[in-house]
């Protein structure tokens, strides 16, 4: 599978010249399958280059799953072009026990923004979990409950014997209402060859922002290590988070990291690519 991330920004976008290496778009990441099968994560300001790549495309076809519907992550959909083509095809699914486009039909529909979800000329269907698992887009995807207020999903995407797990907005610390034990994480994320961990505090700066639902890079990284992951990719950059305060913060990550046979470790930025060959 291709994996490549098109925001890496968490709550709120931002822009200016300290930005620029990290990107400022919110919340997404695209998985297109060896099948050419095209899966979302979350629907952040990030997706609207995707949108417009995909209004150039014949195919205008894909799955999104939402790993909860805090504004970061949805963001970007009223700007997603491929809603206004009525020969677009989208699955929407999200975290267990939600009825995805009911919540998304609160938020998209005036006075909030003039075109309501349910008058956009695409098709829209929610697919079928198996409990949680799901088949889509030539891709075998699990889903598991996250630590976070309003709570959340994260997802273990997988093809032949590679393996994504996207784990945002998911405080390890601390176990929200619907949250899991930290031992739980680690079995989720057991062998994964990537792993996107919400990486939005330093430990100095999270006891501040204790239950606000986000975890800071050594708890990831103590994920990252314990789950036997080949690579932990830092994401849901801090707002306030520049580039080179970003650069100071992997480099931390890393070395905490230093074991023989620890995971590898990157920042997300806005526009990378990699290819998960299992
Ligand atoms: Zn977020
Ligand atoms: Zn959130």
């Amino acid at each position: 599978m291709k994996v490549r991330c098109l925001g890496a920004r968490g709550s709120i976008p931002v822009s200016g010249p300290q930005f620029v290496r990290y990107g400022g778009d919110t919340s997404c990441i695209e998985i297109v399958s060896q099948g050419g099968g095209r899966l979302i994560l979350d629907a952040g300001t990030g997706i609207r280059v995707l949108g417009c790549e995909m209004a150039a495309q014949s195919r205008r076809e894909a799955t999104i799953l939402f790993s909860h519907f805090h504004w970061d992550h949805i963001q970007g959909l009223p700007f997603f072009k491929p809603l206004y083509n009525p020969t677009t095809r989208l699955r929407l699914a999200g975290p267990r026990g939600v009825d995805v486009l009911r919540v998304l039909s609160r938020a998209l529909r005036p006075p909030f923004f003039p075109v309501a979800l349910d008058q956009v000329p695409c098709a829209i269907s929610t697919p079928q979990w198996q409990g949680d698992t799901l088949e889509a887009e030539g891709l075998l995807v699990r889903r598991i409950a996250c630590s976070h207020p309003n709570k959340g999903a994260g997802f273990r995407v997988e093809e032949g014997g590679a393996s994504l797990v996207y784990l945002t907005d998911n405080e390890l610390s601390l176990r929200h209402r619907g949250g899991l034990a930290f031992d739980e994480y680690v079995a989720f994320c057991q062998g994964a060859d990537l792993l996107i961990h919400d990486t939005e505090y330093t430990p100095e700066e999270y006891p501040q922002r204790r239950g606000w639902g986000h975890s800071h890079f050594l708890d990831a990284a103590r994920l990252a290590r314990e789950a036997g992951v080949k690579t932990l990719a830092l994401f849901h950059h801090n707002q306030e988070r520049t580039d080179d305060d970003q650069d100071a913060l992997l480099e931390r990550c890393r070395e905490s990291l230093a074991r023989p046979g620890d995971p590898q470790c990157l920042a997300l930025r806005q526009g990378l690519e990699m290819e998960l060959l299992g």
